[in-house]
């Protein structure tokens, strides 16, 4: 089946967010007749640039992980590698026990790999502490299937160190708790490495440089999924280290991303799309869009949902209800991101560190914070005068900060930051962006989920899924959902034109 008036096989491309797209781009030489449909009137889903005291500032994803090659990779795809930004740090806190502590360096997402060096932090009590330096005396213990974080590393390191350390790292990307998160989905690789050594502590060590490199957690954020699950067919790749920038991002931020793909994929582009309904043809695919009255059908040899799970799960109900109930079971954390303006002068002492992170013990209203002029320096080319400070509130569960205005909100970042900080006076501006829906929960079984999702899917000609659902929630795993997902539909596509 083809698009009327051309004879290219045509693909539809449900969502539009950097999953979608990215696989919109990487069609764009396969001689398709593509179309993206966004149900939002904007695209990029949670990629978007909003201005704040002046400044234009991603307001979603800030970060991309450099380590993984698919991000900086597609922007070299796309002709932009000349955009890419270093950051002017990445050195990160916690704020705990009554002031901003140092991330230790030698951790992996919180989990220690030197108990010496995490006692210089303070970090954790002296109770805390004791527990945790047990950990390599214990007895081994690899649990015969997935578990919790907290069962897994609180079971070995005590609960201060969940507390403290792995909830605000993980909390950072997922936005969730360490007693629904699976071990095995959200800290693959020392998942892997924990097979090959007798302790927690010299697994973590085996991820982490000796001494003097890179921290493996990287700076205070609220999303770069430093240690996603690698894709499919890749196997796990540790995450070891090698030289900066772990992080990097775009001169006019990360929400340009979309723009850049749509235009470069040469595909058609619709937004306010939302598709409603997805059917099987006898010869392909009918994806309906618009209203109840006033519905536009869609033919098209091949689709590929790029779309949050639940929205997934309600599309593919009656295609492939195995996946649909899997889709189902993936909840996710709703968030919003708090962006302050101030004076540079309202800052007593100057503004050094990417931010940090606040354990969720501590009762705080933010979660985690980034100077964002401290830790992207180019942010202050337009404003000198300014530091931009980006907070992040919202985790699974916390619906109810949630529900307070845009101003209450702002007041209540802005007097956790003077607390942290001791900047004085209100900001200058500031803007709340909400993330409904915002980050997808790997909760414990999610990697049997997966399989159960994507055996669903393959058994339907013709049809692929991609985003942050899969396997990882970070840009690059993201971008490599969709990579696969147009490897399948190319096989597809391909057999199709194949005489039988
Ligand atoms: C606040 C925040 C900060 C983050 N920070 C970082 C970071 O610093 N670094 C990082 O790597 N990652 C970060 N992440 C994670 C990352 O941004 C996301 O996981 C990723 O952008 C998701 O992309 P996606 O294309 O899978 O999904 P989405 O961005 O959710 O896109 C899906 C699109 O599908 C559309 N849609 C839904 N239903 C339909 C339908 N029925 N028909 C048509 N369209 C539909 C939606 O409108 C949306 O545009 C962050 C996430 C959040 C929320």
């Amino acid at each position: 089946m083809t698009e009327a008036g051309s004879d290219r096989p045509t693909v539809a491309v449900i969502g539009g967010g950097v999953a979608g797209l990215s696989a919109a781009f990487l069609l764009r030489n396969a001689g398709l007749d593509v179309t993206v449909l966004e149900g939002a009137p904007r695209l990029g889903g949670k990629l978007a640039v909003s201005e704040v005291g002046g400044v234009p500032v991603d307001c979603g994803a800030e970060a991309l992980l450099a380590r993984r090659p698919e991000g900086t990779g597609l922007i070299g795809e796309l002709g932009l590698s000349g955009q890419l930004q270093v950051p002017g740090t990445t050195a990160a806190g916690i704020w705990t026990r009554g002031s901003i502590r140092s991330l230790p360096r030698r951790q992996f997402m919180g989990v220690p790999a030197d108990i010496g060096e995490l006692a210089a932090t303070g970090i954790l009590s002296e109770a805390g502490l004791a527990r945790a330096a047990q950990e390599p005396t214990l007895p081994d213990g690899e649990p015969a299937t997935d578990v919790s974080v907290s069962s897994r590393v609180g079971g070995r390191f005590g609960a201060e160190v969940v507390d403290r350390l792995v909830e605000p790292l993980l909390g950072g990307v997922y936005a969730g708790r360490c007693d629904d998160l699976s071990f095995d989905a959200t800290l693959p690789a020392l998942a892997q490495a924990a097979r090959r050594h007798h302790s927690l502590t010299d697994a973590a060590a085996s991820l982490v440089p000796a001494s003097g490199g890179p921290a493996s957690g990287g700076p205070a954020s609220d999303g770069p999924a430093s240690d996603g699950p690698a894709s499919p067919g890749r196997g796990l790749q540790p995450d070891r280290p090698r030289p900066a920038p772990v992080f990097t991002t775009l001169t006019g931020g990360l929400g340009t991303l979309p723009g850049a793909l749509a235009v470069a994929s040469g595909a058609r582009v619709r937004t306010s799309a939302m598709v409603r309904e997805l059917a099987r043809t006898p010869a392909g695919w009918r994806v309906t869009i618009g209203s109840a009255h006033a519905p536009e059908v869609l033919e098209a040899d091949a689709v590929i949902i790029a779309v949050p799970a639940a929205a997934a799960g309600r599309l593919l109900a009656g295609v492939a209800d195995t996946a649909a109930s899997a889709l189902r079971e993936i909840r996710y954390a709703s968030m919003a991101v708090v962006t302050l303006a101030y004076p540079v002068a309202a800052f007593a002492r100057p503004v050094t560190g990417s931010g940090f992170l606040v354990p969720a013990v501590d009762e705080r209203t933010i979660k985690a914070v980034t100077f964002s002029t401290v830790k992207w320096p180019h942010l202050r080319a337009t404003r000198p005068d300014l530091h931009i400070v980006r907070c992040s509130v919202g985790r699974l569960g916390e619906d109810a900060v949630l529900q307070r205005d845009d101003a209450e909100l702002a007041t209540l970042a802005a007097a956790d930051l003077a607390d942290a900080t001791g900047v004085r006076g209100r900001p200058a501006d500031a803007r709340v962006s909400r993330w409904g829906g915002g980050l997808p929960q790997y909760s414990v079984g999610h990697l049997d989920r997966v399989a159960r999702i994507r055996a669903g899917v393959a058994s339907q000609p013709g049809l692929a899924v991609c985003g942050a659902a899969y396997d990882g929630v970070g840009i690059p795993a993201c971008i490599a959902t969709a990579r696969l997902a147009t490897e399948q539909v190319l096989a597809y596509l391909g057999s199709l034109a194949r005489p039988a």
